[in-house]
């Protein structure tokens, strides 16, 4: 498969090296793409990019601007059945791009607030779409370690993995808003407000259908130079390699680890050699 690989600029809070280091690891493991790399903004110019040349597009973007033959370009090639891979700040990026808003589903910060969409999550009576409470978008508490909770365990992506596992420390995200249109969420995790969180359910998982394109979105995974716990864990390189097949298909050929071990106790960690670009 073809993939393209979009990165070079984010915003001050984290770091687009790190995270590109591990994730371009775990798509060359995985031994299914051909990838592409496109480092901004010194890649911004009038010149179109063939994304239609592409299975899926990952990004590891925000704090850029795009101009607007690309987003037009983009939005029809996801429409005509593009896959697109968001994880993390990803979900900050084109406040301002409405149809990239409908893509992701969910975003935060930039700020994003009432008129992005409604509050979404989970409680045990169901799926919370909440319009009334004011506020902005976007929010996390301590890095602590956190259980993810599987709400679709059928889902491609996530078939044989088990019902919980605890990830390793990182930014739970909540508070997000937006669309949420043709949106399904296939896992949750809960923010503890005793460490700042938002004491709720929190969407961690989530798929989003945008015409006939897939778009997987995972909001696990901070970084900073030297700080990446949260890719070691093996549960966000599993949801990472398998999230991208899917975007890019819409099916999951990758088999669960023999002998994989996740559990609630304890994160299972393992360290990937970063590829160096
Ligand atoms: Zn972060």
């Amino acid at each position: 498969m073809e993939a393209l690989y979009i990165t070079g600029h984010t915003d001050r809070y984290h770091s687009w090296e790190t995270m590109s280091g591990y994730q371009l690891a775990l798509l060359e493991e995985s031994g299914l793409f051909r990838v592409d790399t496109l480092l901004l903004p010194a890649a911004v110019t009038e010149e179109p990019v063939n994304f239609s040349a592409y299975d899926v597009v990952i990004l590891n973007i925000n704090d850029v601007q795009w101009p607007s033959p690309w987003k037009n370009d983009f939005e029809e090639y996801i429409h005509r059945g593009g896959g697109l891979v968001i994880m993390h700040e990803a979900d900050n990026a084109f406040p301002e791009w409405e149809a990239f808003n409908e893509m992701i589903g969910l975003g935060g910060w930039g700020n994003r607030a009432e008129e992005a969409g409604p509050y979404h999550y989970w409680t045990k009576a169901g799926w919370v779409t909440d319009n009334q409470t004011p506020g902005s978008a976007g929010h996390h508490g301590e890095r602590i370690p956190f259980v993810i909770n599987l709400r679709q365990p059928d889902h491609p992506i996530v078939k044989g993995l088990p019902m919980q596992w605890l990830h390793t420390n990182d930014e739970l995200y909540g508070n997000l808003r937006g669309p949420a249109r043709h949106m399904e969420v296939i896992a949750t995790a809960f923010s503890e407000e005793q460490s700042g969180g938002t004491g709720k359910e929190e969407p961690v998982v989530f798929t989003i259908r945008y015409g006939e394109g897939r778009i997987f979105h995972c909001v696990l995974g901070h970084t900073m130079p030297g700080y990446y716990d949260a890719l070691k864990n093996r549960g966000y390189q599993l949801l990472f390699q398998r999230g991208t097949e899917w975007a890019a298909t819409g099916h999951v050929t990758q088999k669960i680890p023999a002998g994989l071990q996740l559990s609630t106790s304890s994160p299972t960690l393992r360290e990937v050699k970063p590829q160096v670009r």
